[in-house]
């Protein structure tokens, strides 16, 4: 029962019993699940809106737990780096990502790009930049086809970091994208101070808009924005014909989503790229 005046106290429910366990058995599991080979890849293409044609895809992570089955990111990336396990992790889904995309391009899929997610853990420790000049190194790939996605909250948790991680990564010649964008907090004064070459309309901005009329005018905001800034601009969640011919009216120049094609595994992204229908 609750203590007065305390505001430390702890209800146990059997729901919540059964919620801490669940936690330790991901936790642990979670150690061992690279070794363990259980983590893997999909890729989403990414297109240019303007001729349709696929000019990357972004990779988005996979566990495949033995009891639970398939783990989505959002339930054990917090978790892996809260226990300490996504830096190897990181590192692990940067080279694998450089490998299938050198992979892809000597199958003559096209001068196809990746782009990876990287955590805010990830991305301030001290070993970053080498874990992807060797992942490059290691695929012989070249440095432009590789973009980094950060959030936002990311990027502002210690912005002078930030900032210089992002002009070495530069430097190498690997793009760096803001992931969400539109959820954090950037002021257009950050955000011109950030070394970026493209940004990503957050998903939430895509599906208002149609139903909100604010939602057409902040999308068109953003997109000249973009222009102004002379970065990039990708969409996210685009998962009608309607809103991909919306964006592609605002000269919105890149699109990714279910109405495009969901994110696939590279065996099926495979067959789809020898069918043709993935451009
Ligand atoms: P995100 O980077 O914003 O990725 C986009 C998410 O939207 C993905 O979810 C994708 O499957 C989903 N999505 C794609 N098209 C559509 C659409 O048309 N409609 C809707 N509603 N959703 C769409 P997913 O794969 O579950 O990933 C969730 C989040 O987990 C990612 O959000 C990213 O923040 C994180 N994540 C995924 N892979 C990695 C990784 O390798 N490393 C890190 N640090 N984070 C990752
Ligand atoms: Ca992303
Ligand atoms: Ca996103
Ligand atoms: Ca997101």
């Amino acid at each position: 029962s609750k203590q007065q005046g305390g505001n430390q106290v702890t209800y146990y429910s059997p729901d919540m019993k059964g919620k801490v366990l669940l936690r330790f058995e991901i936790e642990n599991h979670l150690r061992t699940a690279l070794q363990k080979k259980e983590l893997f890849l999909c890729y989403q293409p990414l297109v240019d809106l303007k001729t349709g044609r696929v000019t990357g895809n972004e990779a988005l992570l996979r566990w495949n737990h033995p009891h639970l089955g398939l783990v989505a990111p959002l339930e054990f990336i917090p978790l892996a780096e809260e226990i300490g396990v996504i830096e190897e992790i990181g590192a692990w889904v940067i080279q694998s990502a450089c490998l299938q995309t050198k992979d892809w391009q000597r199958k003559g899929f096209g001068s196809l790009g990746v782009s990876v997610n990287v955590s805010a853990r990830q991305f301030r420790e001290p070993g970053f930049l080498q874990v992807v000049i060797d992942a490059l190194k290691q695929a012989s790939l070249e440095p432009e086809y590789l973009t980094l996605e950060l959030t936002e909250s990311t990027m502002l948790q210690n912005i002078d970091h930030s900032i210089l991680t992002m002009k070495e990564l530069q430097k190498l010649g690997v793009k760096v994208s803001i992931d969400d964008f539109g959820t954090g907090y950037s002021s257009l004064s950050y955000l011109r101070s950030l070394p970026i070459n493209s940004l990503k309309i957050d998903k939430s901005f895509i599906s208002n808009l149609q139903t909100d009329s604010n939602g057409f005018s902040i999308v068109r905001a953003i997109i000249s924005m973009g222009r102004g800034l002379e970065v990039e601009v990708v969409a996210e969640g685009v998962e009608t014909q309607e809103q991909a011919e919306l964006l592609r009216e605002m000269s919105c120049q890149y699109a990714q989503g279910f109405f495009i094609q969901k994110p696939l595994q590279s065996s099926d992204y495979e067959k789809g790229a020898s069918e043709g229908q993935l451009t």
